[in-house]
């Protein structure tokens, strides 16, 4: 086998090694009998109970194929609620009487998983004693093998996992549960207007992922990072962004030798690599897969996150997914650009050379807005993270205010349709705008929708806010069970009435009346924003506590379990759980600004002082400099050490804080700002401070020493 790896020149059929590492469905047609072929497809497609025989017949045939590619263990691979991954190896070894072994697994083995539970989160779902947990085989998504670098084979299976009575204690559960309820609607909608060919409706994602690399011998001298995946402290570099040079910049031979191997790792996995380029911080990339269906998408996301950063390791980098690993510069989010498509290719988000006409698109657009305006509380709370908190808001990331970008010419036609205007397009007034030289609407190339958190992008949506460390299973569940509900209630209308055509403007009309305040095309960062928002009543949740309190409503009770998403117990756990989680990564924060500063910013500074002492006392007090300095200094780290302590206190009290709203209330309100203010101080001390006596590396070495 070549060296895919190695910097040869070799060149590789790319199309040769795409999937190799899959059991996909060219693998599956050629190693399974034609009627299991045939009855797992229909599982997979149509959602029809699997057999056990069938699963037998699968799972041996999994297992030759996994064992001829080197492995020798099986893991259900699952998404607990913490935006990782999980897997428990299990080797393919059963003993025989006569003491060897052979390699076994069964459809049991292949469908059910037993792992012990007990330490995931379960917000109260699952009580410590009940560790029991169950992973459950998800046929469509396709199992994979993993490889290391050390020649380690391990086929993975994705599974959605569950406790023993049957709650969602994953993110893949209820993510199935609403691809399901968004297709059920969709097509109800579809036969009202008169097709009768479409089966059903897959939601489709393509996410982008931001992500930052840095040196690994930096990263190792830096506990923040090592902690908490961000820097806790650090004054700016004396250059940032503002050159705008990075953007697109062309790819230094590390970073493009980085990104060539992971393109590899990732294209065995099936994953769609596809885009890759300089994002606009300095050391920030990103990279896009094509689009597929939400579960895929979202099982590859999180194989894309995990491959970057042992991929980055293996070029002694370190990949850092946070959202705000600098101060300053920008931080890294996650692009969920998000339609709907039918089994027959129809993507129901295509407005087409005329859109005014198309009343599928109209319908469908309209419905996504409803929803989206609707729901702009559920939505902003899936995409609620501590890190996100630093992102949603600052000046380079939408704001924390839902709204959504049609574009002029959609704007347009939407508004006039609900004033019973009549459009024209394509004449006159529209020839200003080139449609008639484009074969399609011209889609998102204006620079005023980049800040808006929710865009219509020519065919799709894209969803702007998620944060580049979280799953994406979260925010495309609320996608899906919003659109649900939006596409519901129209399906009902359209089944009752008899002129569907007026009955589509009727609702084009009413969703502008009642909605259209969501819809802002202009400049999301701008100051007068935010106050014209507000008059128009749609909400600004600034943070992780206030947001997630969305779970908590009657509203959300209600959307999640009319559609059988989460039920009001799941959908409580899940807050419970987020909300810990919060105060946990602010709590880490805590522990970790206090070790630096303990333990390696206060020595260092007073060592200086020392230096400074005695260098006045050589001088016999005759150098204002060099008091100056000393003064400046111990001042400052007398105020560093009172802050210190505030940390500290905070922390102390919040952690001691038994209910969860309020614990969390806390470390927003005492604990993070006390941080903030720490670092103020600690940052003015470095700029003070010579380079060589600061004890971790500074921003000019980490974002400008790749
Ligand atoms: P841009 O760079 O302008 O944001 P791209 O055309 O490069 O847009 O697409 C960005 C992402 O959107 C890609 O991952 C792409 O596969 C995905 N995408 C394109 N069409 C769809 C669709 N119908 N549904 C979901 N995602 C889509
Ligand atoms: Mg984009």
């Amino acid at each position: 086998m070549k060296d895919h790896n190695s910097s040869s020149h070799d060149a590789v059929d790319v199309t040769d090694i795409f999937g190799s590492n899959v059991f996909n469905d060219k693998i599956m047609r050629e190693r399974l009998p034609r009627e299991t072929y045939k009855s797992l497809k229909d599982t997979i497609e149509n959602g029809t109970v699997l057999k056990s025989e069938v699963a037998d017949v699968v799972a041996n045939a999994m297992k030759d194929w996994a064992i001829e590619k080197g492995a020798t263990h099986y893991t259900h691979w699952f998404q607990p609620l913490t935006n990782f991954t999980a897997e428990k190896h299990d080797s393919f070894i059963s003993p025989t009487p006569n003491g060897s072994v052979i390699m076994e697994f069964s459809g049991k083995q292949l469908i059910q998983g037993e792992p012990d539970a007990s330490s995931f989160p379960s917000g109260g779902l699952r009580a410590t004693f009940e560790a029991r947990g169950y992973t459950a085989w998800d046929c469509t998504s396709p199992a994979f093998l993993k490889t290391d670098s050390a020649g380690h084979v391990t086929l993975c299976i994705p599974t959605a996992f569950c406790s023993y009575h049957g709650e969602a204690l994953d993110k893949k559960t209820p993510l199935l549960r609403s691809m399901a309820a968004v297709s059920k609607q969709a097509i109800r909608v579809l036969k009202a207007m008169g097709n009768a060919t479409s089966k059903s409706v897959t939601s489709t994602v393509g996410p982008e992922q931001e992500y930052f690399l840095i040196d690994k011998q930096f990263y190792l001298e830096r506990p923040d990072l090592m902690m908490c995946n961000r820097t806790l402290f650090g004054g700016p570099s004396p250059k940032g962004q503002e050159l705008e040079d990075q953007y697109f910049g062309f790819l230094k031979d590390r970073i493009s030798s980085f990104m060539k191997d992971l393109d590899f790792e990732l294209w065995k996995m099936g994953v769609s690599a596809k885009t890759k380029h300089n994002e606009v911080a300095p050391a920030q990339f990103e990279i896009a897969p094509i689009f597929s269906t939400t579960n895929i998408a979202t099982d590859h996301n999180q194989l894309v996150m995990e491959t970057l950063q042992k991929v980055a390791l293996r070029h002694d980098l370190v990949c850092l997914l946070h959202e705000k690993p600098f101060a300053g510069i920008n931080g890294s989010g996650k692009h969920n650009n998000w339609s709907l498509s039918t089994n027959d290719g129809i993507n129901l988000l295509e407005p087409g050379n005329t859109p005014n006409e198309n009343e599928q698109f109209l319908a469908f657009c309209c419905a996504i807005i409803k929803a989206v305006d609707t729901h702009s509380d559920i939505l902003r709370a899936s995409t609620a993270t501590t890190g996100n908190d630093h992102r949603l808001g600052a000046n380079e990331a939408p704001p924390a205010i839902i709204s959504i970008f049609m574009g002029e010419l959609l704007t347009e036609i939407l508004f006039k349709i609900a004033k019973g205007e009549k459009i024209e397009i394509g004449g006159k007034s529209y020839i200003k705008v080139g449609v008639d030289t484009l074969p399609n609407l011209p889609k998102d190339n204006s620079d005023r929708n980049r800040t808006s958190p929710f865009a219509f992008t020519g065919n799709k949506f894209e969803f702007r806010m998620v944060g580049s460390s979280a799953s994406i299973a979260g925010p495309n569940v609320v996608l899906n069970t919003i659109a649900a509900e939006a596409l519901d209630d129209l399906a009902t209308r359209l089944e009752k009435a008899k002129n569907k055509s007026a009955e589509i403007t009727a609702y084009v009309k009413e969703v502008i009346e009642l909605h259209g305040k969501v819809i802002f095309n202009g400049n999301n960062y701008s100051e007068e924003w935010v106050g014209e928002a507000e008059k128009r009543g749609l909400l600004n949740i600034k943070n992780t506590v206030d947001a997630l309190k969305a779970y908590l409503q009657p509203k959300a009770h209600k959307l999640f379990s009319k559609y059988r998403i989460l039920t009001k117990e799941e959908l409580h756990s899940r807050y419970e759980i987020y909300v810990e989680q919060y105060s946990k990564y602010i709590n880490i924060e805590a522990n970790c600004s206090s070790h630096m500063v303990r333990r390696q910013y206060i020595p260092a500074v007073i060592s200086y002082l020392n230096f400074l002492g005695q260098a006045i006392n050589s001088t016999k007090g005759s150098s204002p400099v060099m008091e100056d300095l000393l003064a400046k200094i111990s001042k400052l780290l007398d105020s560093t050490y009172a802050k210190l302590q505030q940390v500290e206190e905070a922390a102390a009290k919040a952690k001691s804080t038994t209910d969860v709203t309020k614990q969390a209330e806390q470390y927003r309100d005492l604990v993070f700002t006390s941080i903030v203010s720490l670092r103020e101080d600690v940052d003015a001390l470095e700029a003070l401070m010579p380079r060589s006596l600061w004890p971790v590396p500074v921003y000019a070495d980490m974002l400008f020493k790749l």
